[in-house]
């Protein structure tokens, strides 16, 4: 979940250690530290709170000399986000230093041994076992106490080591953590993820599971635990940092909100040819397809909510049972899974654990793996039969928004391919539905050309207390990931229900004022949602509807009506996530939050 970095070469480190950690703020915000060795000796500096606080603390970093050293932004597991348990790390006689993504798990009975050969911990976390276990193991070698040490360790992890031992050397690894080498001129890094290093090297190792890192200033050697040498291929980044600026937004969330519809035409559009869908990447002959008996799809947050969404469009178009699983319980629920069946992984980052778990879980059952990624490279994508990437581009904001909705995107197109491949819908069929489908971008970008209106209205709304998102079918799946947009950075409780449900409890809530936002692109479901709107109206609250074009009946019944652009009922999610989005950006905003990094959160969640 957090930032590491590393840097070895000619030039003064803790200014490039800054620059690179800045570029990973979105993965851990709570404090940040470096620790960098000159002439032999260890310095360091740690703070609390966001990346500027360290910059101030070492003026832009000018105050540290040394050109090797390591970096780290933090995402509390164990311990509170204080000076003490903010990373780097170091062992009792401050020879070693180590940052740490990841979760030790079995810490608590190694910092049992340490304390009982007379270690004292100055922190709560997990992490400094490792330091202190280096100090206690160092034989002499320094990879050799590296590897006794790492082979103790259980959990997720990945590690940047320094230490006044081997002053000339970084060494790191992974296993459950993403990690990824730099090569550069001169000069070698680590790094949690691509941006943070690419101003300067598109040369990269991405790192396998379990293995080391040992870099000088002008060599990189990737081992095995034994030493042994790996022969890795370097991987050029062929994307740009640019595409990662602000491009003149004061937040990432609305320029990547507004980028949708071209980021929607750029995953769309190398699958299809004409009106037919073409799905090359996929290496199964399309007789597995047509004899799948099941699919699960396995993903955390907006991930889920979209595989929600994809529940109901590949049932209704390929009739093919889908069943949808928040990765944390399916790793721990004992699915029934047989061989052949097909599991969707979708996951932005390609690096959410419990999803690479449960990835891990389902192709020991012999599931066949089919993952929706927007990060190329990612541990997920690497472990996967196969990928269809959201063409997105890098997404900063910690809440979703053009990820989720590439990835709706995706199984459109997979649920259209199904239906062909599956004899559900005939050729002619299939030519409407793409049709149709292809207006989807423009019809995104035209509803975004003017949000003033929703501007307003998330003004007049800032101040509420409670927000019910209700809906029924894809609209109920829409609803979650709405409530789910507008809790996470605005901070306002709320909850989606099926709108069926209310009067199995939630109505109760229902008082003078409170708001209800109601969605109601379904036409068969729309009169049944309508008498709920009705409900919650009598009960006094304050309604925002949103349907399609034409379905001006509801102004009757909502205080509010928001109309999206019509399409097919079955794509109808792709555009009425919009408004949410929209709705909830302004409501954070509004309220003066930081509406990139929400308090709590991390864009990518790498720890369980
Ligand atoms: N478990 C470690 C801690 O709480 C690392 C957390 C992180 O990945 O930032 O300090």
């Amino acid at each position: 979940m957090c930032g590491i970095i590393g840097y070895i070469g000619d030039r003064q480190a803790a200014p490039i250690i800054l620059s690179g950690l800045r570029k990973l703020e979105y993965r851990g915000y709570d404090s940040a530290g470096m620790a960098v060795i000159c002439d032999g000796k260890m310095q360091s500096e740690k703070t609390v709170g966001k990346l500027v606080e360290l910059e101030n603390a070492t003026d832009e970093g000018t105050k540290i000399q040394g050109k090797m050293g390591i970096g780290h932004t933090r995402w509390a597991t164990h311990g509170a986000p204080t000076v003490q348990n903010s990373h780097p790390h170091f062992s009792q006689d401050g020879k070693f230093a180590v940052v740490h993504n990841g979760i030790i798990e079995n810490y608590l009975e190694l910092r049992k041994m340490l304390t009982e050969a007379g270690f004292t911990f100055v922190s709560d976390t997990d992490t400094e076992v490792v330091p202190q276990l280096l100090q206690h193991f160092y034989n002499g070698d320094m990879f050799e106490t590296v590897s006794k040490v790492v082979g103790m360790l259980r959990g997720a992890y990945a590690l940047g080591i320094i230490s006044t031992h081997d002053p000339d050397r970084i060494y790191a690894v992974r296993k459950g953590s993403p990690l990824i080498v730099g090569l550069g001129d001169g000069a070698n890094f680590i790094a949690s993820d691509i941006p943070a290093i690419l101003s300067r090297t598109r040369r990269v190792y991405l790192l396998e599971e379990g293995e080391f890192a040992i870099l000088s200033k002008d060599k990189v050697d990737i081992v095995d635990a034994d030493k042994k040498v790996i022969h890795k291929q370097v991987y050029e980044v062929d994307w740009d940092v640019d595409a990662a600026q602000k491009d003149g937004y004061e937040y990432y969330m609305l320029k990547e909100i507004m980028e949708q519809p071209r980021a929607m035409k750029d995953t769309m559009g190398p699958r299809l040819n004409g009106n037919d869908v073409v799905m090359s990447e996929l290496s199964m002959p399309e007789s597995y397809y047509k004899n799948l008996s099941k699919i699960f799809i396995v993903a955390c947050g907006s991930a889920y909510h979209v595989g929600l969404v994809g529940k109901y469009v590949l049932e209704d178009l390929a009739r093919v049972p889908v069943e949808v699983d928040l990765a944390s319980e399916f790793r721990y629920r004992n699915p029934i899974i047989q061989p052949g069946d097909l599991v969707i992984i979708i996951s932005q980052s390609g690096e959410t654990l419990d999803t690479l778990e449960a990835l891990r879980d389902a192709k020991k059952q012999g599931a066949r793996i089919l993952s929706i990624v927007n990060v190329k490279g990612s541990s997920i994508a690497r472990e996967s039969d196969d990928v269809l990437y959201t063409h997105a581009g890098p997404e900063i904001a910690v809440a979703t928004t053009k990820a989720y909705s590439t990835q709706m995107d995706i199984l459109f197109l997979l649920g259209l391919y199904l239906a062909r491949v599956r004899g559900q819908i005939t050729s002619a069929q299939e030519q409407e539905l793409v049709e149709e489908l292809k207006t989807i971008p423009d019809k995104v970008q035209a509803f975004l050309k003017d949000v003033s209106g929703l501007e307003k209205l998330a003004k007049q709304h800032k101040s509420v207390r409670d927000v019910f998102f209700i809906g029924r079918g894809i609209d109920y799946a829409i609803a979650l990931e709405g409530s789910l947009k507008l809790k996470e950075i605005s901070y306002i409780h709320s909850e989606a229900y099926a709108a069926g449900e209310l009067k199995h409890g939630t109505i109760s809530l229902i008082e003078d004022g409170t708001l209800v936002i109601a969605l109601a692109t379904q036409q068969k479901l729309f009169e049944k949602t309508l008498s709920n709107i009705k409900e919650v109206k009598s009960r006094g609250a304050t309604v925002i509807a949103v349907v399609m074009e034409g379905h001006t009946e509801v102004e009757k019944e909502a205080d509010v009506t928001i109309y999206i652009p019509k399409t097919m009922e079955v794509f109808a999610g792709a555009l009425e996530v919009i408004p949410l989005q929209v709705l909830a950006y302004y409501i954070s905003y509004h309220k003066g939050l930081d509406v990139d990094k929400p308090r709590n959160l991390a864009k990518s969640v790498t720890v369980e």
